[in-house]
């Protein structure tokens, strides 16, 4: 069974063709480290997540790779900010990323490349580049000149006219071009020691070259599937298109694909906006990472999801009842509705009629429990959701949430908090104790 999904560039659903044979290489751009990551960036992850189970589902091999971006002006500014070397403050947010990920039941890419180890490749490029006659040096740095580039601009379907008449005026350096971008940047005071020596100049590199290296070290010059936040069409995905296609004269991606956004009250997420949540307040407000997870499903990929607190409360209520229709035993996986499931996931991923099927299965007065529970916890290869068999002294989803809430608080040293969620706890009929291993609860 094929894979078929939405194509940024073509603006069509197609058939996934891998380059070598069933395998299929990826590459999602992946967090700035230089703070948490918010739920929005957490969709775009979730939505990679289910598209490499689901190709491991349909039997594809595949090679996946997430970047890491540890060095752009945000990181430099934030560790000078703290007084902090570049690498400590970058370590400490990709291990709060990685953490989260785990949190949210996403498998860990096999490659996480970060920018900082793959300087001398983005040299290289850009030496080519130079060579080449597609690049040229300006008093601030190495630029890329899109005048030269074979349809520039293709990806978020720009207009050609309009580029060539965006001619630099005033004092922007020495730009030739409004649009041109830069591949490396000289080294300012603010760089501190972050700083690089290449043949071109002491400098350090631009945000797009850094992944265009990362994606072609490891997966080679043509791509299957590229993936990031809508966000990201122009100008990140644009000039990674531009830069690598005139370094290797090949297509670069054969299938883009985009994550429409998490928005908050009309606007998109963001931490410029400061309308963000973190996957830490949401444990806070007492809701499970998996209950976002399951509210992320309920919205197809390539639609907004307008985040609510209400939404997020509905999710986790269905995503309870969901775990209780799992029995103890577990039967035979019913081959009717794993068919149907896959054509609905190979179907450009689609999550929301995945769970409304997973419901069918549940609510199904014709299967057997032992059944039933074979079959959800078989989507839920792809699903993630951490369904699992009851056990029998089953300890309620809603007091495991409300322990992972009070461990928050504890972290936070709020004891008046924790002390409340105690009593919580003991109202609702368990006993908790800390123990050596960490907290327990049983009946009382
Ligand atoms: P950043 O750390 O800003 O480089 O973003 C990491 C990933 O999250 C990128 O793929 C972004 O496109 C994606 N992203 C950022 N904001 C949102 C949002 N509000 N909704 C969905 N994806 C987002
Ligand atoms: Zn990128």
């Amino acid at each position: 069974m094929d894979l078929t999904l939405y194509n940024t560039t073509t603006g069509t659903k197609n058939k996934l063709r891998p380059v070598h044979d069933r395998e299929v290489r990826m590459y999602h751009c992946g967090p700035t480290v230089y703070d948490f990551a918010h739920i929005g960036n957490f969709r775009s992850s979730i939505v990679y997540d289910v598209l490499r189970r689901t190709l491991e589902y349909a039997d594809y091999h595949i090679m996946q790779v997430m970047n890491i971006t540890d060095i752009d002006d945000k990181t430099i500014k934030r560790s000078s900010e703290e007084g902090v070397p570049l690498s400590d403050l970058t370590l400490r947010y990709e291990n709060y990323f990685l953490a989260d990920l785990r949190n949210l039941n996403v498998k860990i890419p096999k490659y996480l490349p970060r920018a900082t180890e793959h300087i001398g490749g983005m040299i290289a490029l850009i030496e080519k580049l130079l060579a080449d006659g597609f690049a040229y040096k300006a008093e601030d740095g190495v630029y890329f000149e899109i005048a030269k580039s074979q349809g520039y601009g293709a990806l978020a379907g720009l207009d050609l006219e309009a580029q060539t008449q965006a001619r630099v005026t005033g004092d922007d350096y020495d730009k030739k071009n409004a649009r041109d971008f830069a591949l490396w940047k000289f080294w300012v005071p603010e760089d501190g020691e972050n700083v690089f020596d290449a043949p071109f100049g002491r400098g350090r590199p631009g945000w797009h070259i850094e992944c265009s290296v990362m994606a072609m070290d490891k997966l080679g010059e043509t791509i299957d599937i590229h993936s990031g936040g809508a966000d990201l069409i122009f100008p990140h995905h644009t000039n990674e298109i531009a830069q690598s296609e005139a370094a290797t004269g090949k297509t670069f991606v054969n299938n883009w694909l985009h994550i429409e956004f998490l928005m908050v009250d009309g606007q998109k997420m963001s931490k410029s906006l400061n309308n963000f949540i973190t996957i830490r307040t949401i444990v806070e407000r007492g809701f499970s990472p998996l209950a976002y997870r399951y509210w992320v499903l309920g919205a197809h990929y390539r639609s907004k999801a307008n985040f609510t607190w209400a939404g997020l409360e509905g999710a986790q209520t269905a995503w309870i009842r969901l775990k209780d229709h799992l029995g103890t035993e577990v039967g035979e996986v019913n081959s009717t509705y794993k068919k149907r499931f896959l054509e609905i996931i190979l179907d450009d991923l689609d999550t929301p009629r995945a769970l409304a099927l997973a419901w069918e299965v549940a609510k199904d007065p014709t299967l057997s429990l032992a059944d039933k529970t074979a079959t959800l916890l078989d989507f839920d290869l792809v699903l993630g959701l951490g369904l699992e068999p009851r056990e029998q002294e089953n300890i309620p989803e809603k007091i495991k949430i409300l322990l992972a809430a009070r461990e928050q608080a504890r972290q936070n040293r709020d004891w008046a908090k924790s002390d409340a969620i105690r009593d919580e706890v003991n109202a609702m009929g368990w006993e908790l104790s800390d123990t050596d291993s960490g907290p327990k609860v049983s009946r009382k």
